[in-house]
This record gives C-alpha cells, structure tokens and sequence, in this order.
C-alpha cells in the first residue's frame, strides 16, 4: 500500500496517524517533540530522523500543526518539504491555518511540480480518535479526488469546499461561531446562577428550547459542569482561529462586530489565565470579573465525592 507521511503527532494528529495505520498505509511520522511519536512507534509507524528524510521518502504528506507560520516553515524552511520532496508529490494540510498563507504557499510550489491541498477538521480529540472527524476540503477536484481515500481513514463527512484555502476559510469560520456560542452560553449561565437559577436546570430547559446549541449539549455537560476541562483543544488555538477569522473579514472588506469582542474575551482570558488552558476554561475568566463561580464551591465538593 502507498506510503504516507505525517508531521505534527499532537493531540489531534496522533489519533488521525493511528486510523492510517490501522488502514494498512505504510506510515512515516515526525514531531519536534521525539517522545509525541512513541505510541505509533509501538504500533508500527517509522519515525522519521528529519523533515528531509520523511520528504524523500514520500509522495504524500499530511501536516497537522499548530499555525500557518509552522506549515509554511515545514514545506519551504531549510530542508524542508519542497527542498525534499520529488515532483507529482501531494502535502495535505490538515491543520487549521490561515487561507491567505494558505494560498500564498500553494502558489508558491505550484512551480515546483508540488500540490498543497487544505483539508482542516472538525470534531475534536474524541472525533480524531473515533475517526469521525468533518474534513473541509480546499482544492482542485482531481486533487480531492486522489486524497479522499486517505481522508476517510480519518474522517465521515468529507466536503470538497472549493479551491485551495477555502477549506482553511470555512474551517475558521466555523470556529469563530463556535467560540461565539461557547462565550455567550458562558455569560448566560453565569446570569442565570445569579437569577438563582440551577445551573443543571438552565442547561435542562434550554436543550429543549430554542437557545441550545453544542455548547449547551455537548460541552457544558462534559467539560464545564464537572470542572474537567479537558476538551483536548486549548483557548491559544481557538483564539488564533477567531483571529485569523476578523482578519479574514478586514482583508475582505466584510463588517463583522461580533467577532471582534469575541476575539477580545479570548485574548482577555488568555494573558490572565494558565498557560495551556482548555478553551472551555473560558468560564473561568468570566467567573473572575463577575466574581461569581458557575457552580458553588459545596456542590463542587460533592460532585468530586461522587
Ligand atoms: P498540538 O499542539 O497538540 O499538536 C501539534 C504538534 O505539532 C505537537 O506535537 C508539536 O510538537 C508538533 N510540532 C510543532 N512544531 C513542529 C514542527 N516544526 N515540526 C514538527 N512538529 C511540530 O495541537 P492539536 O490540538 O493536535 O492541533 C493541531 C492542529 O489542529 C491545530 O492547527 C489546531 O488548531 C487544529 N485542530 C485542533 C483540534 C483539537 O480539538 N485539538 C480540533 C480541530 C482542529
């Protein structure tokens, strides 16, 4: 079967590897972390020494790193990608970056006989390790195409959204709406505790009003109610992803107020929180300006005797 390479063994990127490996590809993985590659190692995965030999060596590479600023240095750095990589060869950015670099890079090794698709996803950690994720897919058709049974491995609603970038676009657009939910819901409840109002109560009327949503349903059930904020995406990433969206709208002309505050709460939470907080670690900052906890500190008690 074809071989593939993937760089970026993070939290999503280590699942998306495994499906891939599960899936009978012969699999080359590199992190700059040597012990985030590991468990695949264990499981049958080659490690690669560098960028340039991991290049070589394959025609296909999936990236799934932090930022665009990353992608860029991986494919055209000192030794990387394009100085390593045959022509005919095909990088599939799976990470959530930014559609002008994007383009910009596509662009750029289009001369070289290389392809760079973007294929973000959705679904999180638990999405990664199901292989369930929601690929969007930016690229030329027959690029899709070739990539969708890869993507598969990974993924169960794939979408071709257009040509290269407009799936790191669509991707960021996303994220923006759902950073949105996610700091409204957390100002409602917080309004709704002070009303007196039963936090378990609130989140059970309004799942079944019109104001729920998947942060009302999923992540306030799972993450914030029980305190374990442990979604598996941290605020830093969902912050660059609204960033990246008010400048997306000020490049486009487009007016777009919401995201702008949006964009001011994260970044708010962010300086004044922990390092490497979850994004449903949100609530926290709230909780500190309006000096009021979610949930009081005797039913925290309880719920961690349970
Ligand atoms: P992560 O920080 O857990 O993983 C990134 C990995 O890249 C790390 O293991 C890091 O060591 C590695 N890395 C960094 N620089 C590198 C380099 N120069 N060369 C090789 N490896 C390098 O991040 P994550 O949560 O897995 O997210 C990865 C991407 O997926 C991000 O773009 C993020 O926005 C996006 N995303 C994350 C989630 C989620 O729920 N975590 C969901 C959807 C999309």
């Amino acid at each position: 079967m074809e071989s593939i390479g993937f760089i970026g063994i993070g939290k999503m990127g280590r699942w998306m590897a495994e499906h891939l490996l599960n899936a009978g590809y012969c699999l080359t993985v590199y992190d700059t972390n040597q012990d985030a590659t590991n468990d695949l190692q264990e499981k049958g995965a080659l490690i690669a020494p560098s960028i340039f030999d991991l290049g070589k060596e394959n025609k296909v590479v999936i990236t799934m790193l932090p930022n665009s600023k990353i992608v860029e240095s991986v494919v055209t750095g000192e030794d990387g990608l394009l100085s390593s990589m045959n022509p005919g060869g095909l990088i599939i950015d799976m990470s959530s970056s930014y559609v002008f670099l994007t383009k910009t890079l596509a662009e750029k090794l289009a001369n070289t006989g290389l392809t760079l698709i973007d294929a973000p996803v959705s679904g999180g950690v638990k999405g990664a390790k199901a292989g369930t994720l929601t690929i969007m897919v930016g690229a030329k058709r027959e690029y899709y195409e070739k990539a969708l049974p890869i993507l598969r491995c990974m993924g169960e609603n794939i979408m071709l959204v257009g040509e290269t970038g407009s799936g790191h676009a669509l991707k960021a657009i996303n994220n923006y709406l759902s950073a949105a939910s996610l700091y409204a819901t957390t100002e409602a409840m917080i309004l709704a505790k002070k009303l007196g109002i039963d936090l378990s109560v609130a989140l059970e009327a309004i799942n079944h009003s019109s104001g729920r949503s998947f942060s009302t349903q999923f992540k306030f059930p799972t993450f914030i109610v029980p305190r374990s904020f442990n979604s598996g995406f941290s605020l830093d990433l969902l912050l660059k992803d609204v960033k990246m969206v008010t400048s997306i709208a000020k490049d486009s002309k487009v007016p777009i107020f919401l995201a702008s505050t949006v964009e001011q709460v994260y970044e708010a939470a962010s300086i004044t929180g922990e390092e490497d907080q979850d994004h449903t670690e949100i609530i926290k900052f709230l909780e500190k300006i309006t000096n009021k906890s979610l949930i009081e500190s005797k039913e925290l008690e309880c719920e961690q005797q349970v």
